[in-house]
Parts: C-alpha cells; structure tokens; sequence
C-alpha cells in the first residue's frame, strides 16, 4: 500500500500532534473511497484530516488515544453516500518509534491505513505508514508518499 497525502494535511496532521504532546494526538484521515478502498492491496489516497480529541484516561494519554465516538460518528454521517470518506487513522506516538504498539493492532479495523508519527519535544520526526494485515495478527508496512 502507498499512501498519498498532500503535504499541506501533512503538516496540519504534524502541528496537531505537535500540540497534543506529550499525549498522543489521533484523528480521522478522510479521502478517496470511490474505486478499490477495502482491498488489502489498494492504495490510499487523502485529502484531508480531521483532528479528533482524545477521550484515552489521563493517565495512559501519552501511550493510549480513544478518539471520540460521536465526532468519529458525525465525521462518518458527513460523508455518507459520498465518493470521499474515512480511509483510515493517525495518531502520535510520544517519545516512541511509529511503529504500532500491541494495543495499536486489537483495536485495528482491515482496510484502513494506520499513520503513525514519532513525537519528541524536539518536533515531529519519524512517520510511518501501516495496515493490518488479513488475519489481524500483525501489521504491514506501506509507503508514504507526500504531494
Ligand atoms: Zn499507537
């Protein structure tokens, strides 16, 4: 999977978790869901990101997100029957690689692309990219590519 994202949401999806830190910040990556999303081999193209809060205890906020159900589920009744909608996730990982954590793959959805970015006080620093692989046990990396 390669996931395209223009680099001005890039940068929005960056001061976000910049913000946020040293707790995680998530929120919804919305794009193209007219033609191959939900194919494993598909790849994902975003327009655009919407920023959720997360709701995750206080204590856990800077390894866990739970983002808000009613504004994930306003997000979702915004784009129904249309072409774009959400194609997947991204949240921060403070002080921590992007790489998913065991808790990042139970709450996993098929089909959606994970974009994980690395925080540090420092800036936001490594990003990367994955999907649950078909028989939920583990996640394969894709490729990121910025517009
Ligand atoms: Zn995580």
């Amino acid at each position: 999977m390669t996931l395209f994202i223009p680099n001005a949401v890039m940068k929005a999806i960056q001061d976000h978790v910049r913000e946020t830190y040293p707790e995680e910040g998530c929120g919804l990556l919305i794009g193209d869901i007219s033609s191959g999303f939900g194919d494993p081999e598909s790849d994902v193209r975003v327009l655009d990101a919407r920023p959720l809060k997360n709701m995750a205890n206080p204590q856990r906020k800077n390894d866990r997100y739970e983002m808000d159900p009613q504004a994930w589920a306003a997000v979702e009744k915004e784009f129904s029957g249309q072409p774009r909608g959400i194609v997947g996730i991204y949240h921060s990982h403070p002080d921590a690689p992007a790489w998913p954590s065991p808790f990042d793959l139970q709450r996993a959805w098929p089909a959606y692309a994970y974009l994980i970015v690395a925080m540090t006080a420092a800036g936001a620093g490594d990003l990367r990219v994955w999907r649950r692989s078909e028989d939920g046990r583990s996640f394969i990396e894709g490729r990121t590519e910025v517009l």
